[in-house]
């Protein structure tokens, strides 16, 4: 979607241009049209009054816009998880993120928590009980732990440490640590990377957090692996960054 639907850094206009052209020209992709989510399926993370919020956001662009792009981001979310039941990796391209957005609240770019609406889908469906979380956007994913953090079927976890080396030490020592899980997502927020607002992961980086993820899929779930867009403002490295992780969440 490259217009842009309210105004903040994670809808600015042209945002994902460069992970869309990346890859749309790479022939191991193929894109899937996403499609809106319904209001049973939001309910099953949020409150009746968080949509009446975010459909009269004052920060919309347009009337409805925000409530629309959200639903469109949820959508899509729900279908990447579907694609991962399937035991093939899946990457939500969506926005607005969602991991700042709890029940009844939301804040920072985030209307509906685009995890949450995923995970609770495949639960209602009967399809999981359990998931991993890895969310390693630059900030604390709130919105994650507080609907999904307090069911000890859900283990959500942010890791932290300056540096790829110190970082990626870190995300290892939880997955190893966690207990087995129905399927693993990442929160994908690039703003992490060195040349954006958290001057701290390489390119490679993001590769090795595939990586781990494949791994901890391959051994544990069945290979149910997916990652859902999340923060991430170096708008021209977007791409070169999605794609390093989303090679590495295939195991290459
Ligand atoms: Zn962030």
């Amino acid at each position: 979607m490259k217009q842009s639907y309210d105004r903040t850094p994670a809808g600015a206009p042209g945002r994902l241009d460069t992970a869309l052209e990346i890859l749309g020209n790479h022939p191991d992709y193929e894109f899937v049209e996403a499609r809106y989510a319904t209001e049973e399926e939001i309910l099953r993370a949020h409150s009746e009054s968080q949509i009446r919020n975010v459909k009269s956001d004052y920060d919309s662009i347009g009337e409805g816009q925000i409530y629309e792009m959200a639903r469109l981001a949820a959508g899509g979310s729900i279908m990447a998880a579907e694609i991962a039941m399937g035991g093939e990796p899946s990457f939500a391209l969506v926005r607005p993120p969602g991991h700042h957005a709890s029940g009844s609240s939301y804040w920072g770019f985030c209307y509906f928590n685009n995890i949450a609406v995923s995970l609770l889908h495949l639960k209602a469906k009967g399809l999981i009980n359990s998931a991993y979380i890895l969310d390693f956007d630059l900030h604390t994913g709130d919105g994650n732990i507080n609907i999904l953090g307090d069911d000890p079927n859900f283990s959500v976890y942010n890791p932290h440490g300056r540096g790829d080396v110190e970082y990626l030490k870190d995300a290892k020592r939880d997955l190893d640590n966690a207990p087995d899980a129905d399927i693993i997502v990442a929160s994908a927020g690039f703003d992490q990377y060195e040349d954006d607002w958290g001057s701290n992961l390489s390119t490679e980086a993001f590769h090795e957090l595939g990586l781990l993820m494949f791994e901890f899929a391959k051994e544990r779930c069945d290979g149910r692996r997916y990652g859902l867009l999340e923060g991430g403002y170096n708008f021209e490295d977007l791409g070169k960054n999605v794609l390093a992780f989303c090679e590495g969440l295939r195991g290459r």
